[in-house]
């Protein structure tokens, strides 16, 4: 079977674009794609063109797991003053990084169109920690994700996720990268219609041919309360559940790193902390490294740390983010970038022609 035509409906979607070479993205395998391998003990069917993958990580211990996990961690308030100049990641002692950007530049266009999205940026993410990435809109939030998990190319600059930078790769290796080491939570949630929540779940190993550890499968799903919907399909679930199953798509490959693109961005307030302590268990009960992009402060909140962005660079880093200072933070930072593009640039002072005067063509 053409697995174009078997996820033909959702050529389009960002999941599968992502992880799937044949499928768009910025992929470019164009391998045999007229036939389908054995079927994984999955359900569903295996293209027969993605060569199986070994299992990279050992499986965590299922005795990690306590179904009455409360929330046991005090929230500490670290009121630091606001700084405006670049944070460097400077480890006292060696820290172990999922994931870590080193001097990276990002700029879109060139000459005098050219945007700074990412200036010098220096970050480590560490194992086994959730951290939140915050910042007014066109602060550079999306693209600092994006880079990190090899979906944008960069102009100068390092990633290293798994001690391998990522930024000399090609496109099939980033395609690799992105199924075996990466797992993928998006606003919209991106669960594929004609397929269970089930088959859903078990889709990164369906493209990678490698079978589910049933263990780890049962874990996730009874942590994520889905035991009963698994024969679903997702427009026969709510909002809530139709990011649980991602999530549980997100962790079935252990991947190195998990982001996730304002995950609650769709739901009610009750499923978005569903949905949030959910991630943060995965951090604390199964070492799981998460890096959530969301303008909420009240999710930030969740969070081991919250990075703010603004301009291109990272200008707070706060352990134990409280929603109340993050909500500040993100208020005066708003404020300033409101400020600064209503303020003329020196050539528009210089030629006399305030900046909202520009007539555009
Ligand atoms: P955020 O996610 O914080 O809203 P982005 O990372 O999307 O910000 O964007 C950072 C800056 O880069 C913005 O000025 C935005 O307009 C610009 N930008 C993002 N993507 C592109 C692109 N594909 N082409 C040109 N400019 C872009």
């Amino acid at each position: 079977m053409n697995p174009n035509n078997f996820y033909g409906n959702n050529a389009g979607s960002d999941f599968h674009s992502i992880i799937n070479p044949n499928l768009g993205g910025n992929g470019n395998a164009g391998a045999n794609n007229s036939s389908t391998a054995a079927t994984p003990d999955n359900g569903v069917p295996s293209p027969s063109f993605i060569p199986p993958q070994p299992q990279r990580y050992p499986q965590q211990p299922a005795e990690s797991y306590t179904p009455q996990y409360r929330e046991s961690v005090p929230a500490q308030q670290f009121q630091q003053p606001m700084q405006q100049t670049q944070f460097q990641s400077q480890p006292q002692q060696p820290r172990q990084f999922a994931v870590e950007a080193i001097d990276l530049v990002k700029d879109y266009g060139t000459g005098e169109n050219v945007v700074h999205a990412l200036r010098n940026v220096n970050v480590g993410f560490e194992k086994g920690k959730f951290t939140a990435i915050m910042g007014p809109s066109g602060s550079g939030k999306s693209t600092m994700m994006h880079t990190l998990a090899g979906l944008d190319s960069v102009t100068s600059g390092k990633v290293i996720l798994g001690g391998q930078d990522i930024t000399k790769m090609n496109d099939n290796q980033l395609t690799m990268l992105r199924r075996n080491e990466i797992g993928f939570i998006f606003q919209s949630f991106n669960l594929l219609p004609m397929f269970t929540a089930e088959q859903n779940i078990l889709m990164p190993l369906t493209l990678a041919g490698t079978k589910a550890d049933r263990k780890w499968f049962n874990t996730l799903v009874e942590t994520l309360g889905l035991t009963q919907r698994l024969k679903h399909r997702p427009n026969e679930l709510s909002g809530g559940q139709q990011q649980r199953v991602a999530i549980a798509r997100a962790l079935i490959s252990k991947p190195q790193v998990v982001f996730a693109d304002e995950p609650t961005g769709n739901l009610d307030s009750v499923s978005s902390a569903e949905v949030l302590s959910f991630l943060k268990r995965s951090v604390r009960e199964f070492g799981q490294t998460v890096v959530m992009v969301t303008h909420d402060a009240v999710a930030a909140s969740y969070a081991d740390r919250a990075i703010v962005f603004a301009d291109g660079r990272i200008v707070a880093d706060e352990q134990h983010p409280t929603a109340e200072h993050m909500s500040d933070l993100l208020m005066k930072e708003s404020e300033r970038a409101a400020r600064q593009s209503a303020a003329p640039t020196m050539d528009q002072l210089m030629n006399g022609k305030p900046r909202h005067a520009q007539v555009v063509k």
